[in-house]
């Protein structure tokens, strides 16, 4: 018998970590290596946040918390989806965990039986496929094409339905395209879903502090609150707060749907650290105008990386709305050659020849279901954004 369980024979490890780990190997060599790989803010945790994780230590705040979250927490949690999204929940309506993906797999690992599908579209985050396939279930991937600005359509969405079909997936902003849904499209999708009362929608809205110019920024609940009763809202503030290593995502959605994800949470990872939640609630109530200070570097770096992408040979950049992503295409490189006789057939062949040649690390489109597409994350300093996009388009000049 293998070592390995026939449900985790099915998952793919992460490519972005795997670009990651590849990038870290060269620069361990001595090569002067730019990651763009990893989905992290560069900006530290605000120091209101870390003071307040401070004093909870001192005050003896390290002991077991409710499973799925402390009622200052919930509290706080309940009041940022009242005042920031139009959205009403109770604290029994809330659940917390280690990270936005432990809410996310709670959530599936709760509902899904085998053979229950969950719609992912894609360009999809690497993880949802792999947790529907971890908790059992079947990821039915759905196309968002460059030109609908990578967004579901929602005649798409309908003729991927089936009796089967559990979840619905959202992300918006989206990682890895940053493309983010208008309120207008948000209506379109939920008219699809109320002709399909067995399909629940997770709505993953991580980004949705990083959102450029007027984006007037919605999520699904809000906008079909006839939905109300089947939509589970996900956030956290590890991407808003510049908190990815704290831990603490969390969700509001119907009481029975979070009464199983705390059934989850109690035979397995046990409350998130007592100390991360008590940050949380200083991020979630405390001052939040560094989020605009932040927004503005944040788009800075986009305008930047749009700009200098497009000037690059055979490469053609989208403009997102949000998250700190970029998505251009390659086709236009298709076909050609590097200096060194490799031809570029496909984005993987692109990202590995970038990084030989230039030292500059992307994700390959592939990665995230469509091609021939790359990923930057922009989330660094201007200088180093410039110096990359600088050997990106002498890597392209270089093609023939
Ligand atoms: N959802 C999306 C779309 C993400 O990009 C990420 C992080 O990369 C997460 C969820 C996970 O967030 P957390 O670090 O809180 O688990």
């Amino acid at each position: 018998s293998t070592l390995q369980s026939s449900a985790l024979a099915r998952v793919k490890p992460s490519a972005t970590l795997a670009v990651t780990a590849q990038a870290r190997a060269l620069k361990a060599e001595g090569r002067d290596v730019i990651g763009l790989g990893a989905g992290e803010p560069d900006f530290d945790t605000p120091e209101n946040i870390k003071a307040a994780a401070i004093d909870a230590i001192r005050r003896g705040e390290t002991k077991y918390t409710d499973v799925d979250g402390i009622p200052q927490l919930k509290a706080a949690i309940v009041a940022k989806f009242a005042r920031e999204n139009g959205l009403t929940y109770t604290a029994a309506q809330i659940h917390v965990a280690p990270g936005g993906k432990p809410v996310l797999y709670n959530a599936l690992v709760a509902t899904l039986s085998p053979g229950d599908e969950v719609i992912v579209p894609a360009p999809y985050w690497v993880s949802y496929p792999d947790m529907v396939l971890l908790a059992g279930g079947e990821p039915v991937t759905v196309v968002g094409q460059e030109a609908d600005g990578f967004k579901l359509r929602p005649e798409v969405l309908e003729a991927a339905i089936t009796p089967r079909t559990k979840w619905l997936i959202l992300n918006s902003p989206s990682n890895p395209t940053g493309a983010a849904y208008t309120r207008a499209e948000l209506e379109a999708i939920a008219e699809v879903l109320r002709r399909h009362p067995q399909v629940w929608v997770m709505t993953d809205d991580m980004y949705e502090h990083l959102i450029y110019g007027d984006f007037d920024y919605t999520t699904i609940a809000q906008v079909a609150p006839d939905l109300y009763d089947r939509v589970l809202t996900i956030n956290g503030v590890s991407k808003a707060y510049a908190m990815t290593g704290w831990r603490i995502g969390y969700a509001g959605g119907p009481k029975p749907l979070i009464d199983l994800m705390r059934k989850v949470a109690s035979q397995t990872t046990s409350n998130p650290s007592s100390i991360s939640q008590w940050a949380a609630v200083e991020a979630l109530n405390g001052p939040q105008d560094f989020i605009a200070e932040r927004g503005q570097a944040f788009q800075a770096r986009r305008d930047l990386v749009v700009s200098m992408l497009n000037q690059a040979n055979g490469i053609r950049c989208p403009n997102p709305e949000g998250a700190f992503y970029v998505y251009p295409s390659i086709e236009g490189l298709i076909g050609k050659t590097t200096p060194g006789g490799v031809v570029i057939d496909s984005d993987e062949t692109f990202t590995s020849e970038l990084l030989n040649a230039e030292g500059v690390a992307v994700v390959q489109g592939s990665a995230f279901g469509l091609s021939p597409y790359f990923r930057i994350s922009y989330a660094t300093s201007e200088t180093v954004l410039e110096e990359a996009c600088t050997r990106i388009q002498r890597f392209c000049a270089g093609l023939r």
